[in-house]
């Protein structure tokens, strides 16, 4: 097979031919040429049209053959377009300014995808910012195509890079469970910038939202989604309260370093853990531990009894369960354990919302994981003017080549 036939069928020409293919300062150079029996494509409507000019010759960066670069050279020209004016044509295989030919933005963003951008560039002979472009033209095509119609419940999530120095909001879309957009920061514009562009319809549209009890973004969702019914995520709340026992724990650990500087120590994930994932050896501790009367199994108790909770299925009755642990533990003397009760009586609405639409951010956990390790791949690398840039490249997944 020819050259001229391989860059003809990987390019889908009907309307261009090959004219020639040369060897040019070590990479092969296809030169392109208009074929005279056809009408002129419009780039933007697709429609066609009587050719107006020709612009100067332009080149774009081609998949590579056996490791040699390969270059697109073509004139391009303008058509008069019935519909949109005078437009550049359609040219098979490229889209608008990009220097990359779709083809190889697809191959580079494919394997940016899987391993870092500068491995993608070294083994391709391109620039780490060839890489880079690559995969925001990608990114712009998913976004340009993607369908956020008929979302209607929402998990909104924050990750942090860098040990908690730069927070990104993520807001999912829970039914199809993806990604649906990302915005550097977690303040209350973060999420104001999604309703923006999510508009106003389709904000009307939203039925529930699942967050974390944190103030900026509640705010927000009251404000602008007047359908929702925001309900505080379970997995959020339950990580509280750990803290609260963790808390209780380190306090005492102090308070007994003196007398009995062992007996607390290396417990930590003894009182977290679930009871029934604990090892024999933790389950041997725990039993001894029980039986000491401190103040971290009083937390212990509090958090399993929390447990409990949520496995009611009518609301009032869950209210009436937490009415009662609320009493324990405001009664347990124990201060962090009291701050949680307090933080729940606060949010106690949206909290028993759950019991209306059982809805949690479970299921985006592995999602954020994925957009954490992409983004270091990607050494953070966000597009400084577009801040919902990142879950694009989350967005991959959704991405297809459309020929
Ligand atoms: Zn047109």
């Amino acid at each position: 097979m020819l050259i001229e036939s391989i860059v003809r069928k990987t390019l889908g020409l009907k309307r261009h031919r090959v004219k020639e293919v040369k060897e040019e300062d070590g990479s092969l150079s296809v030169h392109l040429v208009p074929d005279g029996r056809f009408k002129v494509i419009c780039s933007v409507c697709e429609s066609k049209g009587p050719g107006y000019d020709t612009l100067r010759e332009r080149q774009w960066k081609h998949v590579p053959l056996w490791g040699i670069p390969v270059v697109l050279v073509y004139a391009p020209r303008r058509v008069h377009c019935a519909r949109c004016g005078i437009k550049v044509e359609s040219i098979p295989g490229t889209k608008g300014k990009s220097p990359l030919s779709v083809p190889l933005s697809i191959v580079l963003a494919s394997w940016a995808k899987e391993v870092a951008w500068q491995v993608v560039g070294r083994f391709f002979g391109f620039h780490w910012n060839t890489v880079r472009k690559a995969v925001k033209d990608v990114v712009d095509y998913g976004l340009r195509h993607r369908e956020i119609g008929n979302v209607l419940l929402i998990g909104i999530d924050e990750i942090s890079r860098r040990k908690g120095h730069v927070y990104h909001t993520q807001v999912y879309d829970l039914i199809s469970k993806r990604l649906l957009w990302s915005g550097e920061d977690r303040t209350s514009e973060t999420l104001e910038t999604f309703c923006d562009e999510m508009g106003e319809e389709h904000c009307e549209q939203i039925e529930a939202v699942c967050c974390d009890m944190w103030a900026p973004y509640v705010d927000v969702i009251k404000a602008r989604l007047p359908n929702a019914i925001l309900v505080f995520d379970k997995f959020h709340i339950v990580r509280h309260l750990m803290d609260a026992v963790d808390k209780v724990r380190r306090e005492e650990a102090r308070e007994l370093k003196a007398e009995n500087p062992e007996v607390l120590k290396k417990t930590r994930y003894v009182w977290l853990k679930n009871p029934w994932n604990l090892t024999d050896k933790q389950k041997v501790r725990l039993s001894y531990l029980e039986k000491l009367n401190l103040k971290i199994n009083r937390a212990y108790l509090l958090k399993e009894a929390f447990r409990r909770f949520w496995d009611y299925t009518y609301p009032a009755w869950a209210k009436k369960y937490l009415d009662q642990w609320f009493w324990w533990a405001t009664h347990s003397r124990l201060q962090p354990m009291r701050e949680f009760a307090w933080m729940i009586r606060r949010h106690q609405n949206d909290i028993l919302n759950y019991f209306k639409v059982r809805i949690d951010n479970g299921a985006v956990e592995g999602l954020n994981n994925k957009a954490k390790s992409i983004s270091h791949r990607a050494f953070g690398y966000i597009v400084p003017q577009k801040p919902s840039t990142l879950l694009s490249i989350t967005e991959w997944g959704n991405f297809q080549c459309h020929n």
